[in-house]
């Protein structure tokens, strides 16, 4: 008699046991299941993305009297990465300083394509989403281009996508009554382009010799807007 109570006793216990690992397991999972919800609220959660602003240290880029490339394209660069990183992103820069990156490697002799080939070596190394290259251009002949160009590398498909999405917004930009022309994507025979593994493309921002481009480039609201729109185009190609 003794012996069938503590039996019966031992059932419930067991049952008792048994139901209360399953309430425990199913809660768990619920924390599980609804704890990436929460994070993927951020569109660009668990996205590479690699930015490079190009040029630095002894290689100032493009310029005009004493506005430098180099420091606007890492100006940019810093005020993408702080976006898209808010967005859920890790985001990768090549550099966050003034400083070439030609002593990473001993791959050529050139020290400017040591430099490219660092830059390449980090893309490749951190198989990013995908990657923006930063840059200001120059045009010595007096045609009426301006604003901001997006060149490409036609070895992948999705090169060519993400540069048309990237153009499109850019494109769309108006800042202080000034609107940008309709440029279209070009293909470039670019360094990092040809030679990167994952998709990306070069963002030349405007030209630094035409005054208009100058005026925008070194405001500091037109560089938040151009990280906007490339956020934006990003979002469309994704
Ligand atoms: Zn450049």
């Amino acid at each position: 008699m003794i012996l069938l109570i503590e039996k019966e006793k031992l059932f419930i216990l067991c049952c008792c046991c048994f139901i209360l690992s399953g309430i425990v397991f199913s809660m768990k999972d619920r924390i599980i299941t609804t704890m990436p919800i929460t994070s993927s609220n951020k569109p660009l959660q668990g996205r590479i993305i690699v930015v490079d602003p190009g040029h630095g240290g002894i290689d100032k880029g493009s310029s005009y009297e004493n506005i430098l490339e180099k420091d606007i394209n890492l100006k940019v660069g810093f005020k993408l990465k702080e976006l898209l990183t808010r967005q859920g992103a890790r985001v990768i820069m090549t550099r966050q300083s003034d400083t070439a990156l030609d002593h990473q490697n001993q791959t050529y002799s050139n020290r400017h394509k040591r430099d490219l080939q660092a830059r390449v070596d980090i893309i490749n190394q951190n198989q990013p989403d995908l990657f923006i290259s930063l840059h200001v251009n120059y045009f010595g002949r007096k045609f009426r281009i301006r604003g901001p160009i997006v060149f490409y590398q036609d070895h992948k498909a999705e090169n060519r996508v993400l540069a048309d999405k990237l153009q499109t917004r850019l494109n769309s930009i108006e800042y202080e009554g000034i609107e940008m022309l309709n440029n279209p994507i070009r293909k470039g025979d670019y360094f990092i382009l040809n030679n990167s593994k994952y998709p990306g493309v070069l963002v030349e921002m405007g030209f630094i010799n035409k005054e208009i481009d100058r005026w925008l480039l070194t405001h500091q609201q037109f560089q938040k807007l151009l990280t906007q729109q490339i956020y934006r185009g990003i979002l469309d190609y994704l």
